[in-house]
Protein backbone atom coordinates (compact mmCIF):
# COMPACT_ATOMS: atom_id res chain seq x y z
CA UNK A 1 0.00 0.00 0.00
CA UNK A 2 1.37 3.54 -1.07
CA UNK A 3 1.46 7.16 0.29
CA UNK A 4 1.47 9.48 -2.35
CA UNK A 5 2.51 13.15 -1.96
CA UNK A 6 0.46 14.89 -4.99
CA UNK A 7 1.29 18.89 -5.31
CA UNK A 8 -1.00 21.07 -6.81
CA UNK A 9 -5.00 21.69 -5.98
CA UNK A 10 -6.47 22.85 -9.89
CA UNK A 11 -8.50 20.67 -11.96
CA UNK A 12 -5.73 17.97 -12.78
CA UNK A 13 -5.14 17.69 -9.49
CA UNK A 14 -9.09 17.36 -7.97
CA UNK A 15 -9.76 14.25 -10.59
CA UNK A 16 -6.09 12.43 -9.91
CA UNK A 17 -7.29 12.95 -5.84
CA UNK A 18 -10.99 11.28 -6.67
CA UNK A 19 -9.18 8.27 -8.96
CA UNK A 20 -6.43 7.98 -6.03
CA UNK A 21 -9.14 7.45 -3.11
CA UNK A 22 -10.96 5.01 -5.58
CA UNK A 23 -7.96 2.81 -5.87
CA UNK A 24 -7.83 1.59 -2.80
CA UNK A 25 -6.23 -1.44 -3.42
CA UNK A 26 -2.85 -0.17 -4.34
CA UNK A 27 -3.45 3.72 -2.38
CA UNK A 28 -3.26 4.28 1.34
CA UNK A 29 -2.51 7.71 2.09
CA UNK A 30 -2.91 10.82 -0.31
CA UNK A 31 -1.04 14.17 0.87
CA UNK A 32 -2.11 17.12 -1.43
CA UNK A 33 0.12 20.23 -0.89
CA UNK A 34 -0.28 23.35 -2.67
CA UNK A 35 0.43 27.17 -2.51
CA UNK A 36 -2.71 28.22 -1.25
CA UNK A 37 -3.68 25.69 1.33
CA UNK A 38 -7.58 26.52 1.54
CA UNK A 39 -7.95 25.00 -2.06
CA UNK A 40 -6.54 22.32 -0.91
CA UNK A 41 -8.24 21.50 2.31
CA UNK A 42 -11.68 22.07 0.10
CA UNK A 43 -10.46 19.05 -2.32
CA UNK A 44 -9.59 17.00 1.06
CA UNK A 45 -12.95 17.55 2.17
CA UNK A 46 -14.34 16.32 -1.44
CA UNK A 47 -12.48 12.84 -0.92
CA UNK A 48 -12.10 12.11 2.90
CA UNK A 49 -14.20 9.12 4.43
CA UNK A 50 -13.22 7.03 1.38
CA UNK A 51 -10.75 4.37 2.89
CA UNK A 52 -8.20 5.97 1.94
CA UNK A 53 -6.31 8.74 4.44
CA UNK A 54 -6.18 11.75 3.31
CA UNK A 55 -4.55 15.38 4.25
CA UNK A 56 -3.50 19.29 2.80
CA UNK A 57 -0.66 21.45 3.49
CA UNK A 58 1.04 24.29 2.05
CA UNK A 59 3.71 24.12 -0.16
CA UNK A 60 5.89 26.95 -2.33
CA UNK A 61 7.24 24.26 -5.17
CA UNK A 62 9.27 26.66 -6.25
CA UNK A 63 11.07 26.97 -3.06
CA UNK A 64 13.06 23.41 -2.61
CA UNK A 65 14.04 23.56 0.82
CA UNK A 66 10.88 23.57 1.85
CA UNK A 67 9.62 21.03 -0.27
CA UNK A 68 12.45 18.70 0.22
CA UNK A 69 11.56 19.20 4.62
CA UNK A 70 7.93 18.19 3.31
CA UNK A 71 9.26 15.51 1.40
CA UNK A 72 11.33 14.29 4.51
CA UNK A 73 8.47 14.59 7.12
CA UNK A 74 6.10 13.02 4.99
CA UNK A 75 8.16 9.84 3.76
CA UNK A 76 5.64 9.38 0.59
CA UNK A 77 6.40 6.32 -1.81
CA UNK A 78 5.97 9.12 -5.27
CA UNK A 79 5.51 12.63 -5.61
CA UNK A 80 3.26 13.68 -8.11
CA UNK A 81 3.72 16.71 -9.55
CA UNK A 82 0.20 17.92 -10.94
CA UNK A 83 1.13 22.06 -10.66
CA UNK A 84 2.56 23.74 -13.55
CA UNK A 85 5.56 23.17 -15.69
CA UNK A 86 7.39 25.51 -14.45
CA UNK A 87 7.63 23.40 -11.37
CA UNK A 88 8.94 20.25 -12.97
CA UNK A 89 12.57 20.65 -12.29
CA UNK A 90 12.81 22.06 -8.91
CA UNK A 91 10.33 18.98 -7.70
CA UNK A 92 12.58 16.62 -9.86
CA UNK A 93 15.64 18.36 -7.25
CA UNK A 94 13.70 17.87 -4.06
CA UNK A 95 12.57 14.22 -5.31
CA UNK A 96 16.31 13.38 -6.07
CA UNK A 97 17.62 15.04 -2.96
CA UNK A 98 15.10 12.60 -0.68
CA UNK A 99 15.45 9.63 -3.43
CA UNK A 100 12.02 9.67 -3.93
CA UNK A 101 9.97 8.48 -7.18
CA UNK A 102 8.41 11.52 -9.52
CA UNK A 103 5.81 11.94 -11.91
CA UNK A 104 4.43 14.33 -13.85
CA UNK A 105 2.07 15.54 -16.66
CA UNK A 106 3.61 17.81 -18.91
CA UNK A 107 7.32 18.87 -19.73
CA UNK A 108 9.35 21.70 -18.34
CA UNK A 109 8.68 24.96 -20.21
CA UNK A 110 10.82 28.03 -18.24
CA UNK A 111 8.88 30.71 -17.53
CA UNK A 112 10.24 33.25 -19.25
CA UNK A 113 10.77 31.78 -22.70
CA UNK A 114 7.30 30.08 -23.91
CA UNK A 115 9.51 27.35 -24.87
CA UNK A 116 8.78 23.71 -24.41
CA UNK A 117 11.16 20.50 -24.78
CA UNK A 118 12.35 17.86 -22.87
CA UNK A 119 16.29 18.46 -23.03
CA UNK A 120 16.01 19.81 -19.25
CA UNK A 121 14.11 17.06 -17.65
CA UNK A 122 16.52 14.17 -19.67
CA UNK A 123 19.40 16.00 -18.05
CA UNK A 124 18.27 14.18 -15.35
CA UNK A 125 18.57 10.77 -16.28
CA UNK A 126 21.57 9.73 -15.16
CA UNK A 127 21.54 11.57 -11.49
CA UNK A 128 18.16 9.52 -11.17
CA UNK A 129 19.61 6.16 -12.42
CA UNK A 130 22.42 6.60 -9.85
CA UNK A 131 19.90 7.50 -7.02
CA UNK A 132 18.02 4.34 -8.08
CA UNK A 133 14.52 6.68 -8.94
CA UNK A 134 12.33 6.70 -11.44
CA UNK A 135 10.71 9.87 -13.04
CA UNK A 136 7.66 8.92 -14.80
CA UNK A 137 7.36 12.12 -17.60
CA UNK A 138 3.80 13.05 -19.18
CA UNK A 139 1.65 10.99 -17.67
CA UNK A 140 -1.65 13.00 -19.19
CA UNK A 141 -3.64 12.30 -21.92
CA UNK A 142 -1.55 14.10 -24.66
CA UNK A 143 0.99 13.33 -23.68
CA UNK A 144 0.52 10.48 -21.54
CA UNK A 145 -2.43 8.11 -22.81
CA UNK A 146 -1.65 9.06 -26.14
CA UNK A 147 1.47 7.51 -25.85
CA UNK A 148 0.93 4.57 -24.40
CA UNK A 149 -1.46 3.99 -27.32
CA UNK A 150 1.68 3.98 -29.76
CA UNK A 151 3.38 1.64 -27.72
CA UNK A 152 0.02 -0.77 -26.97
CA UNK A 153 -0.47 -0.20 -31.26
CA UNK A 154 3.03 -1.20 -31.79
CA UNK A 155 3.28 -4.09 -29.47
CA UNK A 156 0.18 -5.75 -30.83
CA UNK A 157 -0.53 -4.67 -34.05
CA UNK A 158 2.62 -3.21 -36.05
CA UNK A 159 5.94 -4.86 -37.09
CA UNK A 160 6.78 -1.11 -37.95
CA UNK A 161 4.63 2.27 -37.39
CA UNK A 162 5.57 4.51 -40.52
CA UNK A 163 2.78 7.76 -39.73
CA UNK A 164 1.51 8.95 -36.38
CA UNK A 165 -1.50 11.56 -36.00
CA UNK A 166 -2.47 12.39 -32.71
CA UNK A 167 -6.25 14.37 -33.31
CA UNK A 168 -6.97 16.02 -29.47
CA UNK A 169 -10.82 17.02 -30.36
CA UNK A 170 -12.83 18.70 -27.72
CA UNK A 171 -15.79 19.35 -29.19
CA UNK A 172 -17.47 20.79 -25.50
CA UNK A 173 -19.20 24.29 -25.20
CA UNK A 174 -19.20 26.41 -22.08
CA UNK A 175 -21.12 29.05 -23.17
CA UNK A 176 -18.59 32.02 -23.08
CA UNK A 177 -17.35 33.83 -25.93
CA UNK A 178 -13.82 32.79 -25.14
CA UNK A 179 -12.33 31.08 -21.96
CA UNK A 180 -9.61 27.99 -21.54
CA UNK A 181 -10.18 24.87 -20.90
CA UNK A 182 -6.68 24.57 -18.18
CA UNK A 183 -4.62 26.86 -17.36
CA UNK A 184 -4.75 29.86 -19.34
CA UNK A 185 -1.72 30.94 -19.49
CA UNK A 186 -0.08 27.57 -20.49
CA UNK A 187 -2.75 26.77 -23.06
CA UNK A 188 -2.48 30.52 -24.76
CA UNK A 189 1.31 29.87 -24.96
CA UNK A 190 1.03 26.71 -26.19
CA UNK A 191 -1.83 27.57 -29.53
CA UNK A 192 -0.17 30.88 -30.04
CA UNK A 193 3.58 29.15 -30.68
CA UNK A 194 4.64 28.01 -34.65
CA UNK A 195 3.51 24.73 -35.19
CA UNK A 196 6.34 21.75 -36.17
CA UNK A 197 6.12 18.62 -37.33
CA UNK A 198 8.70 15.98 -38.23
CA UNK A 199 9.22 14.42 -41.46
CA UNK A 200 11.67 12.54 -43.08
CA UNK A 201 14.11 12.52 -40.25
CA UNK A 202 13.52 16.35 -39.80
CA UNK A 203 11.20 18.93 -37.96
CA UNK A 204 9.00 21.51 -40.19
CA UNK A 205 8.23 24.23 -39.14
CA UNK A 206 4.46 26.08 -39.57
CA UNK A 207 3.18 29.35 -38.42
CA UNK A 208 0.91 29.11 -35.67
CA UNK A 209 -2.67 27.32 -37.20
CA UNK A 210 -1.00 27.29 -40.92
CA UNK A 211 -2.27 23.77 -41.45
CA UNK A 212 -5.63 22.78 -40.96
CA UNK A 213 -7.92 19.82 -41.27
CA UNK A 214 -11.05 18.48 -41.49
CA UNK A 215 -12.13 15.38 -39.41
CA UNK A 216 -15.62 13.63 -38.43
CA UNK A 217 -15.03 12.84 -34.80
CA UNK A 218 -17.26 9.54 -33.41
CA UNK A 219 -19.83 11.84 -31.20
CA UNK A 220 -18.66 15.29 -31.85
CA UNK A 221 -19.28 15.81 -35.48
CA UNK A 222 -17.17 17.52 -38.15
CA UNK A 223 -14.73 19.78 -36.42
CA UNK A 224 -11.99 21.45 -37.99
CA UNK A 225 -8.41 20.77 -36.71
CA UNK A 226 -5.27 22.76 -36.66
CA UNK A 227 -1.27 21.39 -36.56
CA UNK A 228 0.27 22.32 -33.14
CA UNK A 229 4.06 21.22 -32.19
CA UNK A 230 3.20 18.94 -28.90
CA UNK A 231 5.70 17.55 -26.37
CA UNK A 232 4.79 13.90 -27.37
CA UNK A 233 6.36 14.06 -30.54
CA UNK A 234 9.67 14.93 -29.45
CA UNK A 235 9.77 11.48 -27.50
CA UNK A 236 8.11 9.33 -29.58
CA UNK A 237 10.66 9.70 -32.38
CA UNK A 238 13.42 8.23 -30.67
CA UNK A 239 11.25 5.41 -29.30
CA UNK A 240 9.13 4.30 -32.14
CA UNK A 241 11.25 2.60 -34.58
CA UNK A 242 10.90 3.47 -38.13
CA UNK A 243 8.58 6.13 -37.71
CA UNK A 244 8.74 8.40 -40.73
CA UNK A 245 5.56 11.41 -39.80
CA UNK A 246 4.47 12.39 -36.58
CA UNK A 247 2.17 15.48 -36.44
CA UNK A 248 -0.31 16.36 -33.65
CA UNK A 249 -3.77 18.33 -34.36
CA UNK A 250 -6.24 20.12 -32.25
CA UNK A 251 -9.64 21.22 -33.17
CA UNK A 252 -10.83 24.86 -32.22
CA UNK A 253 -13.87 26.93 -32.76
CA UNK A 254 -14.32 30.10 -34.83
CA UNK A 255 -14.71 32.32 -31.87
CA UNK A 256 -11.96 30.73 -30.20
CA UNK A 257 -9.55 31.74 -32.82
CA UNK A 258 -10.70 35.02 -33.33
CA UNK A 259 -10.39 35.97 -30.07
CA UNK A 260 -7.18 34.78 -29.86
CA UNK A 261 -5.97 36.56 -33.02
CA UNK A 262 -7.71 39.81 -31.50
CA UNK A 263 -5.90 39.31 -28.24
CA UNK A 264 -2.59 38.69 -29.82
CA UNK A 265 -2.86 41.69 -32.29
CA UNK A 266 -3.12 43.65 -29.32
CA UNK A 267 -0.52 42.47 -27.14
CA UNK A 268 -2.42 40.66 -24.26
CA UNK A 269 -0.97 37.60 -25.11
CA UNK A 270 2.63 38.37 -24.84
CA UNK A 271 5.10 37.35 -22.06
CA UNK A 272 6.99 40.34 -21.41
CA UNK A 273 6.92 42.28 -18.63
CA UNK A 274 5.24 45.87 -19.74
CA UNK A 275 5.80 48.56 -16.97
CA UNK A 276 2.08 49.83 -16.18
CA UNK A 277 1.78 52.85 -13.84
CA UNK A 278 5.29 51.84 -12.14
CA UNK A 279 4.45 48.32 -11.45
CA UNK A 280 5.68 45.08 -14.30
CA UNK A 281 3.21 43.32 -15.27
CA UNK A 282 3.22 40.10 -17.65
CA UNK A 283 0.26 40.90 -20.19
CA UNK A 284 -0.53 36.90 -20.51
CA UNK A 285 -0.66 36.85 -16.34
CA UNK A 286 -2.79 39.97 -16.37
CA UNK A 287 -5.21 38.23 -19.17
CA UNK A 288 -5.43 34.81 -16.95
CA UNK A 289 -6.68 36.86 -14.18
CA UNK A 290 -9.78 38.44 -16.40
CA UNK A 291 -10.82 35.15 -18.08
CA UNK A 292 -12.79 32.68 -16.33
CA UNK A 293 -11.25 30.42 -13.83
CA UNK A 294 -10.92 26.90 -15.97
CA UNK A 295 -12.34 25.47 -12.91
CA UNK A 296 -15.29 27.27 -13.35
CA UNK A 297 -16.46 25.80 -16.27
CA UNK A 298 -16.94 22.93 -15.21
CA UNK A 299 -20.20 22.73 -14.46
CA UNK A 300 -21.59 24.79 -17.58
CA UNK A 301 -19.41 22.62 -20.33
CA UNK A 302 -21.78 19.89 -22.36
CA UNK A 303 -20.59 17.86 -25.25
CA UNK A 304 -17.87 15.48 -25.38
CA UNK A 305 -14.08 15.29 -26.28
CA UNK A 306 -12.57 12.45 -28.53
CA UNK A 307 -8.79 12.41 -28.51
CA UNK A 308 -6.10 9.53 -30.19
CA UNK A 309 -3.99 7.85 -32.81
CA UNK A 310 -4.36 7.22 -36.05
CA UNK A 311 -0.89 4.39 -37.02
CA UNK A 312 -0.35 3.16 -39.98
CA UNK A 313 2.42 1.00 -41.21
CA UNK A 314 3.74 -2.50 -41.92
CA UNK A 315 2.11 -5.98 -40.09
CA UNK A 316 3.45 -9.26 -42.04
CA UNK A 317 4.96 -7.49 -44.82
CA UNK A 318 1.15 -5.98 -45.18
CA UNK A 319 0.70 -2.13 -45.11
CA UNK A 320 -2.15 -1.78 -42.15
CA UNK A 321 -4.14 1.65 -40.45
CA UNK A 322 -5.44 1.43 -37.46
CA UNK A 323 -7.41 4.33 -34.72
CA UNK A 324 -7.20 4.44 -30.86
CA UNK A 325 -9.02 6.72 -29.29
CA UNK A 326 -10.91 7.52 -26.33
CA UNK A 327 -14.39 9.80 -26.08
CA UNK A 328 -15.18 11.07 -22.71
CA UNK A 329 -18.26 13.59 -21.78
CA UNK A 330 -17.88 16.68 -20.11
CA UNK A 331 -21.24 16.68 -17.85
CA UNK A 332 -20.21 12.94 -16.70
CA UNK A 333 -17.24 13.95 -15.56
CA UNK A 334 -18.18 16.83 -13.81
CA UNK A 335 -21.04 14.81 -12.33
CA UNK A 336 -17.93 12.30 -10.82
CA UNK A 337 -15.41 14.76 -9.52
CA UNK A 338 -16.51 18.51 -9.83
CA UNK A 339 -13.93 18.84 -13.05
CA UNK A 340 -14.45 18.66 -16.91
CA UNK A 341 -13.07 16.45 -19.15
CA UNK A 342 -10.03 18.41 -20.46
CA UNK A 343 -9.11 17.68 -16.33
CA UNK A 344 -10.57 14.56 -16.65
CA UNK A 345 -8.54 13.05 -19.62
CA UNK A 346 -5.03 14.08 -17.53
CA UNK A 347 -6.27 13.46 -13.80
CA UNK A 348 -6.75 9.71 -14.64
CA UNK A 349 -3.95 8.67 -16.22
CA UNK A 350 -2.26 10.38 -13.64
CA UNK A 351 -3.47 8.32 -11.46
CA UNK A 352 -2.79 5.21 -13.77
CA UNK A 353 0.44 5.74 -13.87
CA UNK A 354 1.23 6.68 -10.35
CA UNK A 355 -0.68 3.11 -10.07
CA UNK A 356 2.00 1.63 -12.48
CA UNK A 357 4.93 2.88 -10.61
CA UNK A 358 4.03 2.62 -7.03
CA UNK A 359 3.14 -1.09 -7.90
CA UNK A 360 6.57 -1.92 -9.67
CA UNK A 361 4.88 -2.13 -12.95
CA UNK A 362 6.94 0.78 -14.30
CA UNK A 363 9.57 1.20 -11.82
CA UNK A 364 13.10 1.41 -13.78
CA UNK A 365 15.88 4.14 -12.59
CA UNK A 366 16.24 7.35 -14.65
CA UNK A 367 14.00 9.56 -16.45
CA UNK A 368 11.01 7.91 -18.77
CA UNK A 369 8.27 8.73 -20.80
CA UNK A 370 5.08 6.63 -20.63
CA UNK A 371 5.72 4.61 -23.57
CA UNK A 372 9.05 3.11 -22.38
CA UNK A 373 7.02 0.78 -20.54
CA UNK A 374 4.66 -2.36 -20.94
CA UNK A 375 1.12 -0.46 -22.35
CA UNK A 376 -1.11 -3.37 -21.49
CA UNK A 377 -1.85 -2.91 -17.80
CA UNK A 378 -2.36 0.71 -18.42
CA UNK A 379 -4.31 0.07 -20.86
CA UNK A 380 -6.56 -2.16 -18.68
CA UNK A 381 -6.46 0.64 -16.32
CA UNK A 382 -8.33 3.00 -18.70
CA UNK A 383 -11.30 0.72 -19.16
CA UNK A 384 -11.59 0.40 -15.21
CA UNK A 385 -11.08 4.05 -13.94
CA UNK A 386 -13.33 5.86 -16.53
CA UNK A 387 -11.46 6.08 -19.57
CA UNK A 388 -12.45 3.22 -22.15
CA UNK A 389 -10.77 3.27 -25.35
CA UNK A 390 -12.17 2.12 -28.59
CA UNK A 391 -10.70 0.92 -32.16
CA UNK A 392 -10.87 1.37 -35.65
CA UNK A 393 -9.41 -0.97 -37.74
CA UNK A 394 -10.67 0.81 -41.37
CA UNK A 395 -9.92 4.78 -39.53
CA UNK A 396 -10.23 7.63 -42.37
CA UNK A 397 -6.95 8.86 -42.59
CA UNK A 398 -5.84 12.59 -42.64
CA UNK A 399 -4.39 14.05 -46.01
P1 LIG B 1 -4.51 24.62 -12.55
O1 LIG B 1 -4.02 25.99 -12.87
O2 LIG B 1 -5.96 24.35 -12.38
O3 LIG B 1 -3.79 24.14 -11.17
C1 LIG B 1 -2.44 24.33 -10.92
C2 LIG B 1 -2.20 24.06 -9.45
O4 LIG B 1 -0.79 24.19 -9.21
C3 LIG B 1 -2.89 25.06 -8.53
O5 LIG B 1 -3.39 24.34 -7.43
C4 LIG B 1 -1.74 25.99 -8.13
O6 LIG B 1 -1.89 26.58 -6.87
C5 LIG B 1 -0.60 25.00 -8.07
N1 LIG B 1 0.68 25.68 -8.10
C6 LIG B 1 1.13 26.57 -9.02
N2 LIG B 1 2.37 26.99 -8.68
C7 LIG B 1 2.70 26.35 -7.55
C8 LIG B 1 3.84 26.36 -6.70
N3 LIG B 1 4.90 27.12 -6.96
N4 LIG B 1 3.84 25.57 -5.61
C9 LIG B 1 2.78 24.79 -5.33
N5 LIG B 1 1.67 24.73 -6.07
C10 LIG B 1 1.63 25.51 -7.16
O7 LIG B 1 -3.85 23.66 -13.65
P2 LIG B 1 -4.46 22.27 -14.19
O8 LIG B 1 -4.88 21.42 -13.06
O9 LIG B 1 -5.38 22.55 -15.30
O10 LIG B 1 -3.13 21.65 -14.86
C11 LIG B 1 -2.15 20.97 -14.08
C12 LIG B 1 -1.04 20.44 -14.98
O11 LIG B 1 -1.55 19.52 -15.93
C13 LIG B 1 -0.32 21.53 -15.81
O12 LIG B 1 1.07 21.26 -15.76
C14 LIG B 1 -0.83 21.33 -17.19
O13 LIG B 1 0.11 21.74 -18.18
C15 LIG B 1 -1.01 19.81 -17.21
N6 LIG B 1 -1.94 19.32 -18.25
C16 LIG B 1 -1.56 18.21 -18.96
C17 LIG B 1 -2.39 17.69 -19.93
C18 LIG B 1 -2.02 16.42 -20.63
O14 LIG B 1 -2.86 15.86 -21.35
N7 LIG B 1 -0.83 15.88 -20.47
C19 LIG B 1 -3.67 18.33 -20.27
C20 LIG B 1 -4.04 19.43 -19.40
C21 LIG B 1 -3.17 19.91 -18.44
P3 LIG B 1 -2.62 28.01 -6.69
O15 LIG B 1 -4.07 27.70 -6.57
O16 LIG B 1 -2.03 28.56 -5.43
O17 LIG B 1 -2.27 28.84 -7.90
Amino acid sequence: MSKVLMIGAGGVATVAAHKIVENKEVFSELVIASRTLSRCEELVAKIQGQGVKVSARQVDADNVPELVALIRELKPDLVMNLALPYQDLHIMDACLETKTDYLDTANYEPEDTAHFEYKWQWAYQDRFKEAGITALLGSGFDPGVCSVFCAYALKHHFDEIHTIDILDCNGGDHGYPFATNFNPEINIREVSANGRYWENDEWVETKPMEIKREYHFEEVGKKDMYLLYHEEEESLIQTMPGLKRIRFFMTFGESYLTHLRCLENVGMTSIEPIDFEGQQIVPLQFLKAVLPDPASLGPRTKGKTNIGCIFTGIKDGKEKSYRLFNICDHQEAYRETGAQAVSYTTGVPAMIGASMLVQGLWKKPGVYTVEHFDPDPFMADLNRFGLPWQEDLTPTLVP
